[in-house]
């Protein structure tokens, strides 16, 4: 269905009654406006509505039902899975909604859904300020922090969703709605873990906390062969961390290309006792081959690896979270990283969890977990993807046995078959509060949650 065609008058209102733009195929800016950042997603959506406030929002919401057509919403745009595009659809797109106002004495930033890390951290940075966001800064706060949100900060302050204090929200019929703790409360906590199942935030209103402006973090690079001997001592340094640290263990490439093994953290605190305890950990592994460990800004730490992962190169990815790194889960790991190879960039990437996110009151399901394995398939040769996509099919297969179920923000799109294990025991909860809010199903391209009956 074309929107441009038989509906061309509702299109020319949508385009008249929008303070932003509306592209459709054949516009100049059309096709770099379709790209999103997994480049393996190529998508030709019927429109692009490009909203510059909630009032926009509403209108592109109410096109969209009206002709019976798919919604993507777009905030950064780094859905692995593709979410943020559709074929034949609407693209609604939150980029030029991006402003990170910071109230200092109050310790919020209220942030609009198109913001990156980057721009979160640099407006409230200035401060002194920060909130738990993702590692890599390019990534947007909005399907981040819907999904849950883990990064440097998560074991001390929570996820990203739990420092939220309230969102507005536009509904499937239309509504700007509020939600918080003291408003639509039961929407509030879905949206905490929930990803993007009950309508299009407009706004996002976190709480923030007194951070570095340096921190103790970085990372180190040992030779392939100590993989094994990495991971005990990741596991040693984890089961024993205070909640100030948060470390990863990456079976990864070094910047020749070639496979190693490496180990990452951040330090909240202070910068002599991150060191302290990440000194055993050296001592135990040996020599490294890099060795950037020690004191940095934390918007350094926060946009580290950002290089490692550019717009547009292919991804699939899958993931796990675990109760713990036992032999059996290190054994896979290793015997599944000794199969990567580079180029392409097959990653499995270990984060810690624990903390303060088992304290968190929200959707997210998986507060108990240890840990999460992220298993990345990463390549930008077409050719390259049947075995890249095996590999990583393959590896998750392995750890099964072992896995709690997957990570909203990192599973791939699979109509549904990723979503029993993102939500688990939340899920007959969070299908109650679709069925108020989107009982037709309107925001479908996510991690679905389908309406209760
Ligand atoms: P988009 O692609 O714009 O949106 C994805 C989906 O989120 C949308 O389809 C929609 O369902 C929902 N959504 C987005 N905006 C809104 C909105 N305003 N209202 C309602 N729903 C919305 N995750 C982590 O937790 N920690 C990490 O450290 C981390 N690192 C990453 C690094 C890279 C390089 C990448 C690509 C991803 C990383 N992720 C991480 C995963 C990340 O959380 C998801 O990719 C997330 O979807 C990114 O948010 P976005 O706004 O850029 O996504």
């Amino acid at each position: 269905q074309r929107a441009d065609g038989a509906d061309g008058a509702d299109l020319g209102a949508l385009r008249e009654g929008v303070r932003g733009q509306v592209l459709v195929a054949g516009d100049p800016e059309y096709d770099e406006a379709r790209r999103v950042w997994n480049g393996a997603i190529d998508r030709r959506p019927a429109l692009i509505v490009r909203c510059a406030d909630s009032a926009d929002v509403q209108q592109a919401v109410a096109f969209a039902s009206g002709h019976g057509l798919p919604i993507a919403v777009r905030g950064g745009g780094h859905s692995v899975a593709g979410f943020s595009t559709c074929d034949d659809g609407v693209v609604i797109d939150l980029g030029l909604m991006r402003s990170v106002l910071v109230d200092v004495d109050a310790r919020v930033a209220r942030a609009r859904p198109g913001a990156t890390g980057a721009e979160f951290d640099a407006a409230t940075q200035q401060h002194g300020l920060a909130t738990t966001l993702g590692v890599v800064s390019t990534t947007g706060i909005a399907g981040l922090t819907l999904g849950g949100g883990i990064g440097w900060l998560m074991r001390k302050h929570g996820l990203a969703c739990d420092n939220l204090l309230s969102v507005e929200l536009v509904t499937a019929d239309g509504r700007l709605v509020r939600a918080s703790a003291d408003e639509n409360p039961g929407l509030f906590w879905a949206l905490k873990g929930g990803g993007g199942n009950f309508g299009i935030v407009t706004s996002f209103e976190y709480q923030l906390h007194p951070v570095g402006p340096t921190v103790y973090g970085g990372g180190m690079m040992f030779a392939r062969e100590r993989r094994r001997t990495v991971l005990e001592s990741y596991r040693e340094l984890t089961r024993n961390a205070p909640d100030e640290l948060t470390a990863y263990a990456a079976m990864t490439s070094g910047p020749d290309g070639s496979p190693v093994a490496a180990i990452a953290a951040c330090y909240a605190g202070d910068v002599a006792e991150g060191a302290r305890l990440l000194e055993p950990v050296k001592a135990a592994v040996g020599e490294p081959l890099l060795d950037g460990l020690g004191p940095l800004t934390y918007i350094e730490q926060q946009s580290r690896v950002d290089a490692g992962y550019p717009h547009g190169e292919h991804h699939y990815w899958r993931s796990c979270f675990l109760d713990d790194l036992t032999d059996e889960v290190i054994d896979i790991l290793v015997e599944r990283a000794s199969l990567l190879e580079s180029p392409p960039v097959l990653e499995l990437i270990v984060e810690q969890l624990g903390g303060a996110i088992a304290a968190g009151d929200g959707a997210f399901a998986h507060r108990e977990a240890s840990y999460d394995v992220l298993i990345a398939a990463n390549w930008t040769d077409p050719t390259d993807r049947d075995r890249c996509v095996a590999w990583a099919r393959e590896t998750a297969a392995a750890l099964e046995p072992h896995s709690r179920g997957g990570y909203a923000n990192y599973e791939p799109d699979a109509d549904g078959a990723y979503a029993p294990g993102a939500y688990r025991d939340r899920l007959a909860r969070l299908a109650a509060v679709k069925a108020e809010y989107d009982p037709t199903n309107l925001f479908r391209l996510n991690q679905n949650i389908i309406p209760a009956p």
